[in-house]
């Protein structure tokens, strides 16, 4: 009798047990603010991504946004407006992606896409839709770097490529994207 009624008590411990680890894996690979993933996210998904897309000659393609003036949107409206339009943007970049592809709260007000299977060309097409979308419902722009990864690059590499672009668009008067060398 004892036994019967220890078994399903039992069973819901466990069941517990495993919701409350999947729960935590989750919480610990998202931004609490965005919902986004975060870098542990990014860098669980390039351990498979990287190998697999050199191995099928697959490449893939990453963007490196980052908003504009965000400060100056901080000091003239306050810091939980601020906040709101991070979730904003980020909604915006989650609507414009693909399933497969993924969306990263990289810093503070710095986003990275990572695109498998997807060409300079096509992250491209994507950047301006996201762009379309962040000025048609924000008051603010962004910029950034696109750079598709190739064998010689490591994907540290990569990100850096991507970084010098974004770098680039600040010196040459925000609101636009890089993917070449200017
Ligand atoms: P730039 O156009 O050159 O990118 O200038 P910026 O003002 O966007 O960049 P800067 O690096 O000078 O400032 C980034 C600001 O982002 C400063 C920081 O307080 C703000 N920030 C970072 N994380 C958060 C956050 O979680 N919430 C809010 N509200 N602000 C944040
Ligand atoms: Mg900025
Ligand atoms: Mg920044």
């Amino acid at each position: 009798m004892l036994i019967s009624r220890l078994i399903p008590r039992q069973n819901k411990l466990l069941v517990e047990n495993i919701a409350l680890r999947i729960e935590n894996e989750h919480r610990s690979l998202t931004d609490p603010l965005t919902k986004l993933g975060n870098r542990r996210r990014l860098y669980l998904l390039i351990e498979t991504l990287v190998p697999s897309s050199l191995r099928r000659k697959d490449p893939f393609s990453i963007v490196l946004l980052d908003i504009d003036n965000f400060k100056l949107f901080n000091d003239e409206f306050g810091h939980s407006a601020g906040d709101e339009l991070l979730v904003e943007v980020s909604d915006i970049l989650k609507d414009c992606s693909r399933d497969q592809d993924l969306v990263i709260r990289y810093g503070g007000e710095e986003f990275l896409l990572v695109l498998p299977s997807t060409s300079l060309e096509s992250a491209q097409i994507l950047v301006n839709r996201i762009r379309s979308a962040i000025k048609a419902k924000t008051a603010i722009t962004c910029s950034g770097g696109i750079a598709m990864h190739c064998e010689q690059l490591s994907f540290k590499q990569l990100v850096e490529k991507a970084d010098q672009y974004l770098y680039a668009t600040k010196h040459e008067g925000k609101d636009c994207f890089v993917f070449a060398k200017p």
